[in-house]
């Protein structure tokens, strides 16, 4: 015998956490797991994610869902570290979209960089 749950017939959705930034912080804390990951990248590397690979994640993870909500999350390191006018792109890029979808985003970050802008 199988039982249903109240989700069984909505669509199904994924969930991804993206690192426009890499492994980039402000703060060194001892307990990070993300730092160490620099070493996997080329010397002399910026890690901030190019415009091109931007816009076809936001394309791709809105168009390719078949969710009415399409949720963001950003990390990094630090994410803050790209500036406002890299946050305000992401919502240039998604709101082509906002007809169609409801769209949210995350922002996870140490703190240090925020203000009221
Ligand atoms: S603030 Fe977060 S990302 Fe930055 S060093 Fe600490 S744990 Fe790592």
């Amino acid at each position: 015998m199988t039982t249903n749950t109240i989700t069984d017939n909505l669509p199904q959705g994924i969930h991804i956490v993206a690192k426009p930034i890499g492994p980039r912080c402000n703060l060194d804390c001892e307990y990070c797991f993300y730092l160490g990951k620099q070493a996997l990248f080329p010397k002399g590397a910026d890690y901030v994610m190019p415009d091109e690979v931007l816009q076809a994640y936001i394309t791709k993870y809105i168009t390719l869902q078949p969710t009415p909500v399409v949720e963001f999350v950003w990390q990094g390191g630090e994410p803050t570290l790209l500036g406002l006018d890299f946050h305000k792109k992401v919502i240039e890029l998604q709101r082509p979209f906002t007809g169609q979808r409801e769209i949210s985003n995350s922002l996870q970050t140490n703190g240090i960089l925020l203000n009221d802008e």
